[in-house]
Order: structure tokens, then sequence, then C-alpha cells
């Protein structure tokens, strides 16, 4: 959904901010092998139906045979798959892929992502490397590019410039540049965030409908993102192949259902994502899954736990859940999508959530299999998978117990193997764990030293130096593509007549929502190596300034790549700020990486001071 509102706007804005500063390479790539393999006796989900107690057999890369006791050679590995079951490997019909989300996304048995926007560079590189026969240890990537939206429109807002459109003449040329950049189908935003009791411009019904036209001139879906029942009748009627998220602003009307039947669209609900911005972290229920925990790292954990702010409008996912089992009851394709990693979510571990959401919407447990597996595969014509049958890609995830029973099953997974090579799951977990244990032992480490007299910076040295840890540098969004700027210095009059303060004066540009400039101080030997700071309970500072209203950030390990924030006054004479950790999100002080002072992100000048920075 990458959503509507400022506030979550910046989510994303962050996780680009932090891309950007550390490359994700944390998981060394291993080469994955595809194998010759038999898996004997397990309950076999192909995609439609149940086949009791049958063997699948393996051999470069796809199925070579489906049956029951089959004859392969001595020499062909058996894997006992009695008790277990095997189902083809699960396609995540909405997610934004970029970092680590593909290989994420193979862990938890998810073969296949279907991004829906991501830099259209990444997406190159990922399917140059897919022909190539790398990445095995990734999900296979199909991805939409950039998508259409107006300008200023919803999609615009993160910080990588796009181009938008909003006239129907504009349209074929729109389309045939993401073709040339290898767009596998074309995804539309209609939106006016009237949904989210706000306001963003959107295309109208004529460039919508231009937009559509022109994807299927060139044989391409258009998959529309929309957020109220109004504008899902209304781009269906355009004739969208489909529709990228339902709407949970109202209940369905009667005919909803069919008369998306009767224009042959498919539908991705992305329950997990609406349940999220109806104000319940959808996620958090997994991180206490002892099937899924080990895997998920701080990152994930910390994304799962998240909501999205309190809108102010009647929104529910139980409208959601209304409309998808209408929906099926007429027999609409209904697809699996999360729409990871907006907050609530994360890459793979959520379609088990999405899948339990389906469930609990009316679906039984086999057709939820089949949306996300065979319904997806049928729906983006990727005629290779989504099934268990000879010939088709060995994409295969086998868990334990029976999840056509107990949909929850499919967390407990044995293995998952993308075109017949086994994903390395267990250097992942060990990965993760030693992360966590490190972490585990940032909490136990004694502060830096220096640090347990509590000051970090008076600036009487004429320096932006502290008594610990880095010092202050400038920190501006040029690092996530925006355009504000700044500087800082060193000043004379102090607070409480001091030699001298620190000064922070810039412009902040209005071109990204979540825009910043200002000074970074980080407590540890080098930027974002977080340290234990639990000795202290609070960050006091003095500020002066132009009167306006400024943020101290506060980024901590456990907290991922989003930090949390409070603002402060900056007005003519030195006042005296205490802000407690507690305020940061809840944080404790154990593992803060970064401490900043920032303008905006409303746009315009600011200049404001900040003497005697300390812990106490
Ligand atoms: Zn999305």
């Amino acid at each position: 959904m990458q959503t509507r509102l400022k506030a979550t706007l910046r989510v994303f804005g962050w996780m680009a901010f932090f891309f950007l500063l550390s490359a994700p390479a944390i998981f060394l790539a291993k080469a994955n092998e595809s194998a010759t393999f038999v898996v004997r006796g397990a309950r076999v989900f192909d995609g439609h139906k149940v086949l009791e107690q049958a063997d699948v057999w393996v051999a470069d890369g796809k199925i070579k045979a489906v049956g029951k006791n089959l004859k392969a050679p001595s020499d062909v590995k058996v894997i006992d798959g009695s008790g277990d079951t095997l189902l083809p490997g699960f396609i995540d019909s909405h997610t934004h892929a970029w970092g680590d989300a593909l290989k994420e996304a193979e862990i938890f048995g998810v073969t296949t992502e279907l991004d829906m926007f991501t830099d259209a560079k990444f997406a190159q590189k990922i399917k140059q490397e897919q022909a190539d026969g790398k990445d095995l240890d990734l999900a296979d990537l199909r991805s939409a590019g950039t998508l259409a939206t107006a300008p200023g429109g919803h999609g615009t807002e993160y910080g990588i410039p796009i181009p938008t459109l909003s006239t129907p003449a504009e349209a074929q040329a729109w389309v045939d540049a993401r073709v040339a950049e290898g767009s596998d189908y074309i995804k539309i935003v209609i939106d006016d965030a009237s949904a989210y009791g706000s306001h963003r411009p959107t295309l109208d019904q004529p460039t919508l409908k231009a937009l559509i036209d022109a994807a299927h001139k060139r044989g391409k879906l258009a998959v529309v993102h929309i957020g109220t029942q109004k504008d899902a009748r209304m781009v269906i009627e355009a004739g969208a192949d489909g529709l990228a998220h339902l709407f949970a602003d109202s209940a369905p009307a009667a005919d909803f259902a069919s008369f998306v039947a009767a224009h042959h669209a498919f539908v991705t609900p992305t329950l997990t994502v609406l349940e999220s911005v109806s104000g319940t972290p959808s996620g958090e229920s997994l991180t206490s899954d002892s099937r899924l925990a080990p895997y998920l790292t701080g990152d994930d954990v910390g994304n799962l736990k998240r909501g999205f702010p309190k809108f102010s409008t009647s929104l529910s996912e139980k409208y959601a859940e209304q409309t998808v089992a209408q929906l099926s009851g007429d027999h609409v394709p209904i697809l699996a999508g999360t729409d990871a990693p907006n907050p609530g979510t994360s890459h793979g571990a959520s379609i088990h959530r999405e899948l339990e959401l389906l469930v609990r919407s009316g679906l039984t447990p086999q057709q939820a299999l089949s949306a996300a597996t065979s319904a997806p595969a049928a729906a983006f014509h990727l005629d290779d998978r989504g099934v268990i049958a000879q010939g088709k890609r060995a994409d295969l995830v086998l868990v334990k117990g029976d999840p056509t029973q107990d949909i929850t099953a499919t967390r407990d997974i044995v293995s998952v193997w993308k075109l017949g090579a086994e994903d390395d799951r267990a250097s992942y977990r060990a990965t993760v764990e030693k992360a966590k244990q490190d972490a585990a032992k940032i909490a136990q480490a004694p502060a830096p030293e220096g640090a347990e007299m509590g000051l970090i910076s008076d600036f009487e040295s004429g320096q932006p130096d502290s008594k610990f840890g880095t010092g202050w540098i400038s920190s501006t969004d040029s690092i996530a593509g925006g355009k504000s700027t700044g500087e800082m210095k060193i000043v004379d009059g102090g607070a409480n007549g001091s030699k001298h303060a620190i000064d922070v004066s810039g412009l902040i540009d209005g071109g990204l929502p979540y825009a910043w400039s200002g000074i970074m101080f980080a407590p540890g030997s080098q930027p974002f190596v977080p340290v234990n700071l639990s000795g202290k309970k609070s960050i006091s500072f003095f500020a002066k300034g132009d009167g306006g209203t400024y943020r101290v950030l506060v980024f901590t390990a456990s907290g991922g790549r989003i930090p949390a924030q409070k603002t402060f006054t900056a007005g003519p004479d030195w006042q005296k700020t205490t802000m407690p950790f507690s305020e940061f999100n809840g944080t404790d002080g154990h593992d803060i990486s970064a401490i900043l002072f920032v303008g905006g992100p409303t746009p315009g000048k600011f200049d404001f001071q900040v003497d005697d920075v300390r812990l106490e």
C-alpha cells in the first residue's frame, strides 16, 4: 500500500535513509545447487487438490514426475515426507522488494514475489542474475517497476523521483517507458487519500482508462491500487485486470462480488496490511510463534509489531474480510498478498498471516493455499509454477502436519526449494541467532567510557566534539534523494553563561514528506554502532532559536531502521528540555546507536542552537 498519510510515509523514507547508510550484507551469498531427489509418501497439495501419500521426483530444477510409488534409480536421494505436506512454493502477490527482501521471503517458503513498486534498477539487476541462473537463495522476482500516479500523488513521496502523468495523451508513452525498463505488468494508483481522512492528487478516470488500454496494447496486465469501494468499482469498470488491495472503508455492496466476477477481475485483498491500517499491528502474533520466531531478524520483529497511526476514519479490516467472503462465493480469483514491508508486515513471514486471515474471512484452508500458489500463477500467467505437476519448476515447500486442515501448519517448514535447490535455512537461522546474541551482549555491556558522567557535549572546546562517541556531524536528507541543506557551527554565548554552543541552520526542502536537516551524534565508536546507555534515563539539553518546532531523533538497534522522535520548541531564550528514553518508543536506552537534532519536515529556513547535551 505504501500508505497515504505523512506519518507513515516517513517510514519508507527512513528505510531509504538507512539502506543508503549501510549495505544489507549480513547474509553471505551461498551457492545453492539444484539437486535430484524424490520426496516420498507426503501429502501433496498440488495447487488445486490434495494427493494423499504421493511421491514427487525432482530433477534438473523441474518436477520430473508426480505419483504413487514412483520408480527412481537407487542413487536418487530419497526424502521421507510421511506425515508432512508438500506444497508449491508460495507466491506473494503484493510486495515491495529491495535489500534483503527476496532472501527473507524464500526462508519462509515464498519462492516468488510479485513486486508492486520498487526501483526499476533493482528489479533489472535481480532479473539479470536470475536469468544467469544465480539467486537460487532468493525468491523469484516479477516487478511492476515504477508505478503510475499523478504529480504529487501516492507513490511520489518516497524520495525516489518517479515519472508521473496527468493526461490520457501521456499514457501510451508512459507505459512504453515501463515496458522498456522491464516492467512485467503495470501498477496504477487511484487514491485520493479520502479513506484516510486526508487528501492527495490522483489520476482521473480518462487517464486511468488510457493507462489500462495502453498496458493491454503491449500485452501487460494492469493492476490497480485503490483505497475506497467507490474507486474499486470505477477501476474495474475501466478494465483493470486486478485490484492490488481491497478497501476497508465500507461493507461491500450486495452486488460487489458479482460485479467483479462479471468483469473477470482478480483481487489481492492484502488483509494483513489492511489490519495494520485499521489499527492492529497484523504481524505481532507471528513474532511469538516458535515456528517462525527463530528466523525473524530484529528488524522483522520491530516491523511486525508496528502499526499505522490511528486514522480518524472508520476503517475496518472486517469490511475487507466480508468482501473476501463475498468474492469467494462468486468465484472471483483471490490472491494472497502482504504488501510487505509496510508496518505490521515482513517479507515471507507475513504470507502465513495472510493465509490465516483469508481462512478467518471464510475461505477453506485449501482455497487459501490456492490463493498463494495456483491462483496467482494463473492470474499473472506464470505458467511454469504455482502447481506441483510434471514439467513445472521445482519451487516447493515441505511442512510438518496438514495445512489443509490447520492453515497455520504452513509455518512449520521442513524445507524450501527453488528450482530444486534447497534453501539453507539452518545457516540463516544461525546468523539471525548470532545477531540476537550480539544484541543481547550490547544490553549487558558497560556504558562507553565517559558516558557515566552524563555529559555528551558542552561545546566549550570550540569544536563540535563530545566526551564519548563520535562528536557531531551534519546530517541531511540529501542522503535519501532530498534537497534540504544545513550548516553547523560553534557560536559564542552558550547556555548558563557558558562560552559556546552549537548552531544548526539550513533550509528544509519540501520535496520529501520526511525531510530533515540537522546534526547527528553517535555514542559508539562509529555511527550506528549501538551502545548500552541504560544506566541513564533521559536526554537533556538546552535549546534556543527562531521559535520553530524541531525534533530529537533516537535510533536504537532493536527499533530497526526507523528512529523514534520527539519535538521541542526553540524560543528566544535558552530553555532546558528533558526527554525520558521511555518516550522514544519505550526504549530503556540499552542499544542506542544515534541521536539527532533536526529541522523539518515543514519546508523553509530554520535556525536553532543547542548546548549542554547530557544523559541524566
Ligand atoms: Zn503496496
